[in-house]
């Protein structure tokens, strides 16, 4: 499924032009227009999923390999040194375009960029409450 009025599904599709760095069967990967850094590009399906929790398995399965395949050919062509592989879902996440997208951003000495969270304390057990809520 398409929605008309969502952006991604419109540049997925090439209704709308887009800096295409790779394109086939089910995804299409662009530049993103207000990157963090040079070369930072978007994966995104051509059928509309609003986020992880709607894409199929197997799609997430085949974003991930594409993910490891532009970013060992972004790598060697831009001459970065790191990458980071960022996914938002949910408004609470940062999720602003409700179409599932991988950000793939190139890392480079310098490049101004702070990407993380303030880590926690928690004690073992409260690790341990955790991981029973989560598995339990
Ligand atoms: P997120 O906050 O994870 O939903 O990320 C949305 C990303 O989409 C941001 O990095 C935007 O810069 C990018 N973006 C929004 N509209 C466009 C567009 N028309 N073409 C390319 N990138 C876009
Ligand atoms: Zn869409």
């Amino acid at each position: 499924m398409r929605e008309a009025n969502c952006i991604f599904c419109r540049i997925a599709n090439g209704e709308v032009p887009s800096k295409t760095l790779h394109e086939d069967d089910n995804f299409r990967v662009i530049l993103d227009l207000g990157p963090a850094t040079r070369g930072h590009a978007l994966i995104l399906p051509k059928e509309h999923y609003a986020d992880l929790y709607d894409l199929p398995e197997e799609l997430a399965g085949e974003a991930m390999k594409l993910a490891k395949k532009m970013v060992t050919k972004m790598t060697d062509r831009l001459g970065c040194e790191g990458f980071n592989l960022i996914q938002n879902n949910g408004d609470m996440a940062g999720q602003t375009v409700f179409h599932f997208h991988m950000h793939m951003i190139p890392r480079y000495q310098a490049d101004g960029q702070k990407i993380g969270w303030k880590p926690g304390e928690p004690t073992q057990d409260e690790l341990e409450v955790i991981k029973n809520t989560i598995v339990g």
